[in-house]
C-alpha cells in the first residue's frame, strides 16, 4: 500500500520540490491549491510530474475546503508549506498575512483533531521567528523576538502546534527552517532577484536592478536539502520541533559578489558619495542600485543557526553548500534566458 501525504502550498518552492522527493519514496501525493484553475503549476512542470499529483483546490482561509478534501482521502502525513511567505508583503497585508499563515494552520489542526484517524502533520516554522536574535547561533530553545506581521503569524501557528501536540498528543512536527533556496524560487526574494536580474543584464534584457539592504545577513541553504529533512522528521517516534540550517551565515553582498563570478564581464563596487552601486567594468553606469524603498519597516539583520538537534535524530545535513547553490542558480536563470532569448 502507498502511503499517502498531503502537501499545502504545492505550487510553491518546496511544494514541488517535495513532492518530487516523495515520488520517488512511492508516495501518493495529494497537492492543494487555492486556485488550481489557474493552471500554473510551472514548477511541478521543472520536476515533470504535474501528471503525478492529485490537485486539490483549498484555500487556508476556507475550512470547508478543508473538512471535504480530508473526508475524501485516508491521508498519512501532512506537509503544511502553504503560506503568505514573503516578509515585505506582510507589512502591507498584515492582517491576510495572520489569516493564512497563523490561522490556516490552526484551521487544519482543527479539521485533523476531529478526524475518524490520526496522520502525522509537519509545519513550516521559520527561522524569522527568531527576529533581533536574543542568541547566536539560534537552536529549538531560543526565545522569539519578531520583527515582522510574518514572523509573528509563524509563532501563532508554532505555538498552536507545540499546543495541539502536548494537549491531544497529537503527531505534530515544527521544522525551524532557515532561508533556503533554489532555482525555483520566487523572484521576490532577494536570492532569486539577484541571480534572474543579473542573468537578464548578461543577457541585455535590463541595465540595471535595485535592492534593498545588502548587509543583512541570512543561513542559507538548499531547498532540495531541507524538503528531505520535513520528511525525515516525520518518520522517528517522537514528534517534536527541529532547526533546519546549514550553520554558515553570509550577507546579501557576499551573495552577489559570488553570482557576477557567472557573468561573461567584471564587476567593482562604488562608494561614491554615500552611494554604493555595483558597476560593470569599463562601463560608466551601475548594474546594482540601492533605493530604500526596499528596506523594510523593520529589519532581521543577522539569522544563523545551530542544527545540532537534527543532526543527531533525524542524521539529516545539508549537503549543498553557498557556493554550490548559487552556482546552481546561476545556471539555470542563464539558461532560462538563453533560451526565451532564441525563440
Ligand atoms: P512559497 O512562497 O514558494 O510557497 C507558498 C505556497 O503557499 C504557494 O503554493 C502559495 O500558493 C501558497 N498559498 C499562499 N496563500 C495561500 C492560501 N490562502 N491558501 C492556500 N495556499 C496558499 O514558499 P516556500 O515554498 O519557499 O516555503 C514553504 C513554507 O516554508 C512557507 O510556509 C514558508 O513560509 C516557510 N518557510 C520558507 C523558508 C524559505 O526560505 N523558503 C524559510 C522558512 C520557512 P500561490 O502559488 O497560489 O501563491
Ligand atoms: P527573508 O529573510 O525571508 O525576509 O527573505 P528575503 O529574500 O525576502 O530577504 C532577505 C534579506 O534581503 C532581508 O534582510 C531583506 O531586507 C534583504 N533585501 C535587500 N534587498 C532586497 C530586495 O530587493 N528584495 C528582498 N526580498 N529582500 C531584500
Amino acid at each position: 500500500m502507498k502511503k499517502v501525504a498531503l502537501i499545502t502550498g504545492i505550487s510553491g518552492q518546496d511544494g514541488s520540490y517535495l513532492a518530487n522527493f516523495l515520488l520517488k519514496k512511492n508516495y501518493k501525493i495529494i497537492g492543494t491549491d487555492r486556485r488550481s484553475s489557474r493552471d500554473d503549476q510551472w514548477r511541478l512542470r521543472y520536476f515533470g510530474i504535474e501528471n503525478k499529483i492529485i490537485i486539490e483546490d483549498m484555500d487556508l482561509a476556507e475550512i470547508t475546503q478543508m473538512i471535504r478534501v480530508f473526508n475524501k482521502y485516508k491521508i498519512d502525513e501532512v506537509y503544511n508549506l502553504a503560506a503568505q511567505s514573503f516578509v515585505t508583503n506582510s507589512f502591507s497585508n498584515p492582517i491576510t498575512t495572520c489569516d493564512i499563515t497563523g490561522i490556516g494552520c490552526l484551521r487544519l489542526l482543527e479539521v485533523i483533531r476531529n478526524l475518524k484517524y490520526k496522520l502525522k502533520f509537519y509545519q513550516a516554522s521559520s527561522s524569522e521567528m527568531f527576529g533581533n536574535v536574543l542568541e547566536t547561533p539560534q537552536n529549538e530553545k531560543t526565545f522569539f523576538n519578531p520583527k515582522s506581521p510574518y514572523a509573528i503569524s509563524k509563532i501563532f501557528s508554532h505555538f498552536m502546534c507545540k499546543n495541539y501536540r502536548e494537549a491531544y498528543k497529537m503527531f505534530i512536527v515544527s521544522g525551524i527552517c532557515f532561508n533556503h533556496e533554489s532555482p525555483l524560487r520566487g523572484e521576490e526574494f532577494v536570492t532569486r532577484k539577484i541571480t534572474s536580474s543579473l542573468a537578464k543584464i548578461e543577457h541585455g534584457h535590463i541595465q540595471y536592478f535595485e535592492l534593498g539592504n545588502i548587509f543583512s545577513k541570512r543561513d542559507w541553504g538548499f531547498a532540495g536539502d531541507y524538503v528531505e529533512g520535513m520528511w525525515k522528521s516525520l518518520q522517528v517516534k517522537k514528534p517534536t520541533d527541529y532547526i533546519f540550517s546549514t550553520n554558515i551565515t553570509k550577507s546579501i553582498k557576499e551573495f552577489i559578489d559570488e553570482s557576477v563570478k557567472y557573468l561573461s564581464f567584471k564587476t567593482y563596487w562604488s562608494f561614491k558619495r554615500g552611494k554604493m552601486e555595483l558597476y560593470k567594468k569599463g562601463v560608466n553606469k551601475p548594474i546594482i542600485r540601492i533605493n530604500t524603498k526596499y528596506y523594510r519597516p523593520a529589519e532581521v539583520n543577522q539569522l544563523i543557526g545551530n542544527n545540532k538537534k537534527a543532526k543527531k535524530i533525524l542524521n539529516w545535513q545539508p549537503k549543498v553548500n553557498f557556493k554550490e547553490l548559487i552556482r546552481m542558480m546561476m545556471v539555470e536563470d542563464l539558461k532560462r534566458l538563453k533560451k526565451t532569448t532564441n525563440h
